[in-house]
Protein backbone atom coordinates (compact mmCIF):
# COMPACT_ATOMS: atom_id res chain seq x y z
CA UNK A 1 0.00 0.00 0.00
CA UNK A 2 2.66 2.40 1.20
CA UNK A 3 5.01 1.42 -2.12
CA UNK A 4 1.95 2.02 -4.70
CA UNK A 5 0.88 5.26 -2.95
CA UNK A 6 5.01 6.18 -3.22
CA UNK A 7 5.04 5.87 -6.76
CA UNK A 8 1.04 6.36 -8.28
CA UNK A 9 0.57 8.94 -5.17
CA UNK A 10 3.70 11.29 -4.80
CA UNK A 11 5.92 10.42 -7.78
CA UNK A 12 3.04 10.93 -10.51
CA UNK A 13 0.28 13.05 -8.76
CA UNK A 14 2.59 15.25 -6.40
CA UNK A 15 -0.19 13.74 -3.59
CA UNK A 16 1.84 14.14 -0.13
CA UNK A 17 -0.67 12.27 2.02
CA UNK A 18 -2.59 9.52 1.61
CA UNK A 19 -6.85 9.78 1.00
CA UNK A 20 -8.27 9.11 4.16
CA UNK A 21 -9.21 5.76 4.98
CA UNK A 22 -13.19 6.50 5.09
CA UNK A 23 -12.47 7.82 1.76
CA UNK A 24 -11.05 4.86 0.24
CA UNK A 25 -13.45 2.80 1.67
CA UNK A 26 -16.75 4.66 0.44
CA UNK A 27 -14.67 4.70 -2.92
CA UNK A 28 -14.21 0.92 -2.96
CA UNK A 29 -17.95 0.28 -1.73
CA UNK A 30 -19.29 2.65 -4.59
CA UNK A 31 -17.27 0.54 -7.25
CA UNK A 32 -18.33 -3.06 -6.30
CA UNK A 33 -22.06 -2.23 -5.63
CA UNK A 34 -22.70 1.15 -6.75
CA UNK A 35 -26.12 0.57 -8.23
CA UNK A 36 -26.80 -1.01 -4.41
CA UNK A 37 -26.11 1.61 -2.37
CA UNK A 38 -27.28 4.51 -5.18
CA UNK A 39 -30.80 3.80 -4.51
CA UNK A 40 -30.21 4.97 -1.22
CA UNK A 41 -28.72 8.07 -2.26
CA UNK A 42 -30.48 8.53 -4.70
CA UNK A 43 -33.70 8.49 -2.67
CA UNK A 44 -32.29 11.21 -0.48
CA UNK A 45 -30.79 13.39 -2.96
CA UNK A 46 -32.42 13.41 -6.34
CA UNK A 47 -36.13 13.91 -6.25
CA UNK A 48 -38.87 13.20 -8.56
CA UNK A 49 -38.78 17.33 -9.33
CA UNK A 50 -35.22 17.64 -10.01
CA UNK A 51 -35.66 14.44 -12.39
CA UNK A 52 -38.24 16.47 -14.33
CA UNK A 53 -36.43 19.89 -14.18
CA UNK A 54 -33.76 18.40 -15.50
CA UNK A 55 -35.58 16.94 -18.50
CA UNK A 56 -36.38 20.47 -19.20
CA UNK A 57 -32.33 21.65 -19.30
CA UNK A 58 -31.67 18.29 -21.58
CA UNK A 59 -34.92 19.36 -24.12
CA UNK A 60 -34.09 23.25 -24.03
CA UNK A 61 -30.06 21.74 -25.33
CA UNK A 62 -31.28 19.77 -27.88
CA UNK A 63 -33.91 22.43 -29.12
CA UNK A 64 -30.57 24.73 -29.12
CA UNK A 65 -28.01 22.32 -31.13
CA UNK A 66 -30.88 21.54 -33.51
CA UNK A 67 -30.72 25.39 -34.21
CA UNK A 68 -27.27 25.28 -34.27
CA UNK A 69 -26.98 23.09 -37.04
CA UNK A 70 -29.49 24.48 -39.34
CA UNK A 71 -27.50 28.17 -38.89
CA UNK A 72 -24.00 26.14 -39.22
CA UNK A 73 -22.10 28.35 -41.99
CA UNK A 74 -19.85 25.46 -43.49
CA UNK A 75 -22.29 22.09 -43.87
CA UNK A 76 -24.37 21.57 -46.77
CA UNK A 77 -27.83 20.46 -46.21
CA UNK A 78 -27.72 16.46 -46.81
CA UNK A 79 -25.05 16.19 -44.52
CA UNK A 80 -27.23 19.21 -41.97
CA UNK A 81 -30.26 16.34 -42.28
CA UNK A 82 -27.90 13.42 -40.95
CA UNK A 83 -26.92 15.36 -38.36
CA UNK A 84 -30.66 15.97 -37.52
CA UNK A 85 -31.25 12.71 -37.59
CA UNK A 86 -28.62 11.94 -35.10
CA UNK A 87 -29.59 14.43 -32.73
CA UNK A 88 -32.86 12.90 -32.82
CA UNK A 89 -31.38 9.74 -32.13
CA UNK A 90 -29.74 10.55 -29.17
CA UNK A 91 -30.76 8.51 -25.96
CA UNK A 92 -31.25 11.10 -22.78
CA UNK A 93 -30.37 8.92 -19.50
CA UNK A 94 -30.93 11.07 -16.26
CA UNK A 95 -30.29 10.50 -12.50
CA UNK A 96 -29.99 6.39 -12.04
CA UNK A 97 -30.66 3.11 -14.42
CA UNK A 98 -34.02 2.12 -15.04
CA UNK A 99 -33.19 -1.36 -13.35
CA UNK A 100 -31.22 -1.80 -11.17
CA UNK A 101 -28.41 -4.35 -10.86
CA UNK A 102 -29.01 -7.40 -9.06
CA UNK A 103 -26.46 -8.08 -6.29
CA UNK A 104 -28.03 -10.76 -4.48
CA UNK A 105 -25.88 -13.42 -5.69
CA UNK A 106 -22.87 -11.49 -4.31
CA UNK A 107 -21.63 -12.54 -0.69
CA UNK A 108 -20.98 -9.40 1.29
CA UNK A 109 -19.35 -10.51 5.23
CA UNK A 110 -18.62 -7.41 7.48
CA UNK A 111 -15.04 -8.87 8.85
CA UNK A 112 -14.08 -10.12 5.13
CA UNK A 113 -12.79 -6.91 3.24
CA UNK A 114 -10.65 -8.66 0.89
CA UNK A 115 -12.99 -11.61 0.47
CA UNK A 116 -15.59 -9.15 -0.46
CA UNK A 117 -13.31 -7.37 -2.66
CA UNK A 118 -12.60 -10.49 -4.58
CA UNK A 119 -16.14 -11.54 -4.60
CA UNK A 120 -16.84 -8.83 -5.91
CA UNK A 121 -14.45 -8.61 -8.85
CA UNK A 122 -15.30 -12.35 -10.02
CA UNK A 123 -18.95 -11.15 -9.80
CA UNK A 124 -18.80 -8.27 -12.07
CA UNK A 125 -16.40 -10.78 -14.65
CA UNK A 126 -19.46 -12.99 -14.50
CA UNK A 127 -21.74 -10.13 -15.25
CA UNK A 128 -19.39 -8.66 -18.45
CA UNK A 129 -19.55 -12.25 -19.30
CA UNK A 130 -23.22 -13.57 -19.46
CA UNK A 131 -23.77 -10.94 -22.03
CA UNK A 132 -22.12 -12.85 -24.72
CA UNK A 133 -24.40 -14.03 -27.23
CA UNK A 134 -27.55 -11.70 -25.97
CA UNK A 135 -28.37 -8.86 -27.47
CA UNK A 136 -26.89 -5.24 -25.90
CA UNK A 137 -28.72 -3.61 -22.93
CA UNK A 138 -28.76 -0.07 -24.11
CA UNK A 139 -30.32 0.81 -20.14
CA UNK A 140 -26.81 0.05 -18.98
CA UNK A 141 -24.88 2.86 -17.13
CA UNK A 142 -21.28 2.97 -16.80
CA UNK A 143 -20.69 5.31 -13.76
CA UNK A 144 -22.69 5.25 -10.87
CA UNK A 145 -25.66 7.66 -9.60
CA UNK A 146 -23.60 9.32 -7.36
CA UNK A 147 -20.72 9.69 -9.34
CA UNK A 148 -19.88 13.48 -10.08
CA UNK A 149 -19.33 13.06 -13.68
CA UNK A 150 -21.11 12.27 -17.28
CA UNK A 151 -20.34 11.00 -20.17
CA UNK A 152 -21.57 10.00 -23.70
CA UNK A 153 -21.13 6.59 -25.77
CA UNK A 154 -20.56 6.33 -29.42
CA UNK A 155 -22.01 3.09 -29.96
CA UNK A 156 -24.76 3.76 -27.49
CA UNK A 157 -25.31 7.30 -28.78
CA UNK A 158 -26.40 8.37 -25.78
CA UNK A 159 -25.81 11.00 -23.24
CA UNK A 160 -25.99 10.12 -19.40
CA UNK A 161 -25.91 12.21 -16.05
CA UNK A 162 -25.70 10.47 -12.89
CA UNK A 163 -27.30 12.11 -10.32
CA UNK A 164 -24.32 12.87 -8.49
CA UNK A 165 -23.38 15.43 -11.31
CA UNK A 166 -27.09 17.13 -10.64
CA UNK A 167 -26.31 18.86 -7.39
CA UNK A 168 -24.57 21.99 -6.71
CA UNK A 169 -22.31 24.28 -7.65
CA UNK A 170 -23.59 22.10 -11.52
CA UNK A 171 -27.26 21.83 -10.91
CA UNK A 172 -29.55 23.81 -8.11
CA UNK A 173 -33.17 24.41 -9.04
CA UNK A 174 -33.39 27.58 -6.19
CA UNK A 175 -30.95 29.31 -8.08
CA UNK A 176 -32.60 31.37 -11.34
CA UNK A 177 -31.82 29.96 -15.36
CA UNK A 178 -28.69 31.35 -16.16
CA UNK A 179 -26.75 29.98 -13.16
CA UNK A 180 -27.89 26.50 -14.25
CA UNK A 181 -27.39 26.85 -17.71
CA UNK A 182 -24.24 28.06 -17.64
CA UNK A 183 -23.49 24.90 -15.11
CA UNK A 184 -25.09 21.84 -15.65
CA UNK A 185 -26.15 23.30 -19.16
CA UNK A 186 -22.84 23.39 -20.57
CA UNK A 187 -22.12 20.14 -19.58
CA UNK A 188 -25.63 18.80 -21.00
CA UNK A 189 -24.18 21.02 -24.25
CA UNK A 190 -20.47 18.63 -24.26
CA UNK A 191 -22.06 15.57 -23.93
CA UNK A 192 -24.37 16.17 -26.79
CA UNK A 193 -21.80 18.03 -29.05
CA UNK A 194 -19.22 14.82 -28.27
CA UNK A 195 -21.71 12.85 -30.70
CA UNK A 196 -20.48 15.34 -33.47
CA UNK A 197 -16.74 15.90 -32.43
CA UNK A 198 -13.65 14.21 -34.12
CA UNK A 199 -14.39 10.83 -32.83
CA UNK A 200 -18.15 10.75 -32.54
CA UNK A 201 -18.68 12.24 -35.71
CA UNK A 202 -17.53 9.13 -37.35
CA UNK A 203 -20.67 7.05 -35.92
CA UNK A 204 -24.31 7.82 -36.86
CA UNK A 205 -27.53 7.73 -34.73
CA UNK A 206 -27.71 3.95 -34.54
CA UNK A 207 -23.97 3.85 -32.67
CA UNK A 208 -22.41 1.97 -36.39
CA UNK A 209 -18.98 2.90 -37.38
CA UNK A 210 -20.80 5.56 -40.70
CA UNK A 211 -18.77 8.27 -42.20
CA UNK A 212 -22.33 10.66 -42.82
CA UNK A 213 -20.74 13.40 -43.66
CA UNK A 214 -20.10 14.32 -47.37
CA UNK A 215 -16.12 14.84 -48.22
CA UNK A 216 -16.52 18.54 -48.65
CA UNK A 217 -18.01 18.91 -45.33
CA UNK A 218 -15.79 16.54 -43.90
CA UNK A 219 -12.91 18.55 -45.03
CA UNK A 220 -14.39 21.90 -43.68
CA UNK A 221 -15.15 19.78 -40.26
CA UNK A 222 -11.29 19.23 -40.04
CA UNK A 223 -9.85 22.53 -40.89
CA UNK A 224 -12.00 23.81 -37.82
CA UNK A 225 -10.50 20.96 -35.59
CA UNK A 226 -7.26 21.39 -36.86
CA UNK A 227 -8.02 25.71 -35.81
CA UNK A 228 -8.58 24.06 -32.27
CA UNK A 229 -5.55 21.46 -32.02
CA UNK A 230 -3.10 24.75 -33.12
CA UNK A 231 -5.22 27.13 -30.23
CA UNK A 232 -5.07 24.47 -27.28
CA UNK A 233 -1.41 23.38 -28.51
CA UNK A 234 -0.21 26.91 -27.44
CA UNK A 235 -1.70 26.87 -23.88
CA UNK A 236 1.23 26.42 -21.20
CA UNK A 237 -0.14 24.33 -18.62
CA UNK A 238 3.10 24.64 -16.26
CA UNK A 239 6.19 26.78 -16.92
CA UNK A 240 7.74 24.75 -20.15
CA UNK A 241 4.57 22.45 -20.75
CA UNK A 242 2.35 22.65 -23.52
CA UNK A 243 -1.08 20.89 -23.99
CA UNK A 244 -1.21 18.09 -26.65
CA UNK A 245 -4.27 20.01 -29.04
CA UNK A 246 -4.24 16.64 -30.93
CA UNK A 247 -5.19 14.25 -27.49
CA UNK A 248 -7.07 17.01 -26.04
CA UNK A 249 -9.35 17.50 -29.31
CA UNK A 250 -12.36 15.58 -28.51
CA UNK A 251 -12.71 17.35 -24.98
CA UNK A 252 -12.47 20.67 -26.49
CA UNK A 253 -14.70 20.65 -29.26
CA UNK A 254 -17.10 19.63 -26.66
CA UNK A 255 -15.97 22.33 -24.29
CA UNK A 256 -16.68 25.13 -26.67
CA UNK A 257 -19.89 23.58 -28.61
CA UNK A 258 -21.18 22.97 -24.75
CA UNK A 259 -21.03 26.54 -23.85
CA UNK A 260 -21.90 27.86 -27.08
CA UNK A 261 -25.52 25.75 -27.45
CA UNK A 262 -25.96 26.18 -23.30
CA UNK A 263 -26.03 30.22 -23.57
CA UNK A 264 -28.68 29.55 -26.56
CA UNK A 265 -30.50 27.77 -24.90
CA UNK A 266 -30.71 30.39 -21.80
CA UNK A 267 -31.19 33.00 -24.56
CA UNK A 268 -34.43 31.12 -26.14
CA UNK A 269 -35.40 30.22 -22.13
CA UNK A 270 -35.16 33.84 -21.51
CA UNK A 271 -37.30 35.26 -23.91
CA UNK A 272 -40.22 32.71 -22.22
CA UNK A 273 -39.32 32.52 -18.42
CA UNK A 274 -38.60 35.48 -16.67
CA UNK A 275 -35.24 35.74 -14.64
CA UNK A 276 -34.04 39.16 -12.61
CA UNK A 277 -32.34 41.24 -14.78
CA UNK A 278 -29.63 41.63 -12.21
CA UNK A 279 -28.71 39.46 -9.21
CA UNK A 280 -25.66 40.96 -7.40
CA UNK A 281 -24.95 43.26 -9.79
CA UNK A 282 -24.68 40.79 -12.75
CA UNK A 283 -26.58 40.10 -15.84
CA UNK A 284 -28.27 36.81 -16.67
CA UNK A 285 -25.10 36.66 -19.67
CA UNK A 286 -22.23 37.40 -16.58
CA UNK A 287 -23.94 35.25 -14.08
CA UNK A 288 -24.22 31.88 -17.22
CA UNK A 289 -20.29 32.77 -17.49
CA UNK A 290 -19.41 32.98 -13.45
CA UNK A 291 -21.21 29.93 -13.16
CA UNK A 292 -19.35 27.98 -15.72
CA UNK A 293 -16.34 29.35 -14.82
CA UNK A 294 -17.20 28.32 -10.88
CA UNK A 295 -17.50 24.70 -12.16
CA UNK A 296 -14.13 24.75 -13.26
CA UNK A 297 -12.02 25.92 -10.05
CA UNK A 298 -9.54 23.49 -9.02
CA UNK A 299 -6.19 23.57 -7.66
CA UNK A 300 -3.65 20.80 -8.67
CA UNK A 301 0.21 19.81 -8.12
CA UNK A 302 2.45 20.30 -10.70
CA UNK A 303 3.51 16.89 -10.74
CA UNK A 304 -0.32 15.82 -11.77
CA UNK A 305 -0.39 18.84 -14.42
CA UNK A 306 2.52 17.72 -15.90
CA UNK A 307 1.08 14.06 -15.73
CA UNK A 308 -2.47 15.07 -17.04
CA UNK A 309 -0.58 17.09 -20.10
CA UNK A 310 0.84 13.88 -20.81
CA UNK A 311 -2.27 11.37 -20.84
CA UNK A 312 -5.68 13.21 -20.01
CA UNK A 313 -7.93 13.88 -23.26
CA UNK A 314 -9.36 16.96 -20.79
CA UNK A 315 -7.82 20.20 -21.00
CA UNK A 316 -6.89 21.34 -17.23
CA UNK A 317 -10.22 23.80 -15.36
CA UNK A 318 -7.87 26.47 -16.81
CA UNK A 319 -7.96 26.13 -20.34
CA UNK A 320 -11.63 24.53 -20.52
CA UNK A 321 -12.78 28.07 -18.95
CA UNK A 322 -10.40 30.20 -21.16
CA UNK A 323 -10.29 28.20 -24.12
CA UNK A 324 -13.75 27.87 -24.45
CA UNK A 325 -14.88 31.88 -23.44
CA UNK A 326 -12.22 33.36 -26.12
CA UNK A 327 -13.89 31.26 -28.92
CA UNK A 328 -17.15 32.83 -27.64
CA UNK A 329 -17.74 36.77 -28.25
CA UNK A 330 -20.80 36.50 -26.15
CA UNK A 331 -17.92 36.72 -23.31
CA UNK A 332 -16.70 39.30 -24.50
CA UNK A 333 -19.88 41.53 -24.96
CA UNK A 334 -21.31 40.15 -21.76
CA UNK A 335 -18.27 41.92 -19.88
CA UNK A 336 -18.11 44.88 -22.03
CA UNK A 337 -14.39 43.81 -23.44
CA UNK A 338 -12.58 45.51 -26.19
CA UNK A 339 -12.42 43.94 -29.03
CA UNK A 340 -9.01 42.21 -29.40
CA UNK A 341 -8.92 41.73 -25.51
CA UNK A 342 -7.34 38.68 -24.76
CA UNK A 343 -10.59 36.83 -24.10
CA UNK A 344 -12.47 38.94 -26.71
CA UNK A 345 -9.69 38.03 -29.94
CA UNK A 346 -10.07 39.17 -33.41
CA UNK A 347 -9.86 35.21 -34.86
CA UNK A 348 -10.92 32.81 -32.66
CA UNK A 349 -11.95 28.83 -33.70
CA UNK A 350 -15.15 27.06 -33.63
CA UNK A 351 -16.75 24.15 -35.26
CA UNK A 352 -20.16 23.54 -33.98
ZN1 LIG B 1 -16.17 15.06 -22.42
Amino acid sequence: MQENFKFYGTELQGQQELTPRWKRCTLATDGALGEAVGQDWVKKYFSPEKKENMDKLVTALEAALHQDIEQLPWMSDDTKKKALEKLALIRNKIGYPEHWRDYSTLVVKRDDLLGNMARATVFEDRRNLDKLGKPVDETEWVMTPPTVNAYYMQGFNDINFPAGILQPPFYDFSKDPAVNFGGIGVVIGHEMTHGFDDQGSKYDGHGNVVEWQTPADRKAFTERTDCEVKEYGSFETVPGVKLNGQLTLGENTADNGGLRLAYLALMNTLGKEAAPPEIDGYTPSQRFFLAFGQVWCENVREQSARNSALVDPHSPGRWRTNGAVQNFDEFGKAFNCKKGAPMYPENSCRVW
